[in-house]
């Protein structure tokens, strides 16, 4: 199995892609978010981190690359997905000088479905089951209600079309430059997600890193 770097713009199915790949590959799946939230005070490095968070300040990129450093030495022998790392063209460079052998993969999908799939999901206020009343695959039985439980399902608050357009519009603008720099590198694999069930998706994904 290869290593990953995975990019993919709001609801394009990023998260349960990465959640396939621990579930049937074992893989390590390095999230920076995850890495900054579950610091321990352990050492002078990571005391350091906390107060720049604490200070409502961005980490500079030398230290999120060290940060995501010193985790991959802590791993088995496992591949590893990497995601929401590296961010920016600076940290990309930084990246290699420490990892290597690893291909890159871009989960695409167009603003409209992006947007059909964020507007659509709700899920079972009882038992937390995700379903997305737009689409065929993952709707439920009877609207508004799940099939597991019979709880009501409800939609997610911040998910109104504005700050859906916004949020994807950034992701767009800001990866740009980082898939230019894997593509001139054939390192870039690009799937499309628009007419693919979650299913699909990672079919695809398995043809390409094995
Ligand atoms: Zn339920």
């Amino acid at each position: 199995m290869k290593n990953i770097v995975i990019y993919g713009a709001p609801a394009a199915g990023k998260g349960s892609i990465c959640e396939k790949l621990v579930e049937k590959y074992k893989y390590n799946h390095i999230s920076t978010g995850n890495l900054f939230r579950n610091l321990d005070d352990s050492t002078e490095f990571n005391r350091k981190i906390h107060e720049t968070i604490a200070k409502g300040n961005l980490v500079d990129d030398e230290t999120t690359s060290k940060l995501v450093q010193n985790h991959l030495e802590t791993l088995d022998n496992n591949p590893i997905v990497l995601d929401g790392f590296p961010r920016n063209l600076n940290q990309a460079k930084i990246l290699d000088t420490f990892f290597d052998n690893y291909i890159v993969i871009n989960i695409e999908v167009s603003e409209m479905v992006a947007l059909e799939r964020a507007l659509g999901r709700v899920t079972c206020s009882k038992c937390g089951k995700i379903y997305n009343k737009y689409s065929e695959s993952m709707k439920p039985l009877k609207e508004g209600i799940c099939d597991v439980c019979g709880g009501d399902l409800v939609g997610r608050s911040d998910d109104n079309e504005e700050s859906f357009k916004t949020r994807y519009n950034i992701y767009m603008n800001n990866v740009e430059s980082l898939l230019n720099y894997y593509s001139e590198k054939n390192l870039l694999f690009i799937i499309n997600s628009d007419q693919k069930s979650p299913n699909e998706i990672f079919e695809e994904i398995e043809k390409v890193i094995k």
